[in-house]
């Protein structure tokens, strides 16, 4: 009697690893592929956006005066925004 009561830990111990090892194994690899899957779209979204700011013109136009009190004197509310893209003052400098 006594040996089918410490049996009875030793079993459910095992039933309790039978089914949380598995279950463990998915979500840790889960996890690491959730992680994984943030880390790409993060770098997706970084390159996006870096590659929308870089059309942005006001750096090379004439206009643009590099000084944060007014930074164009043509379109002072959009001047190195994403508005900026498409203005149609756009002069370039010449410098470059
Ligand atoms: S004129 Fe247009 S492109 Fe030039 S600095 Fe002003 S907002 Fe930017």
């Amino acid at each position: 009697m006594v040996l089918q009561l410490m049996a009875l830990p030793v079993r459910l111990i095992e039933l309790v690893q039978l089914v949380l090892v598995p279950l463990c194994f998915v979500l840790a690899w889960t996890l690491v592929g959730l992680i994984a899957w943030n880390l790409m779209m993060a770098a997706r979204d970084a390159v996006a956006r870096a590659t929308e700011m870089h059309k942005i013109p006001c750096a090379e136009c004439r206009y643009f005066t590099n000084d944060h009190r007014l930074k164009c004197p043509l379109h002072p509310k959009i001047a190195l925004t994403e508005a900026a893209i498409d203005c149609a003052d756009f002069e370039h400098t010449g410098m470059m």
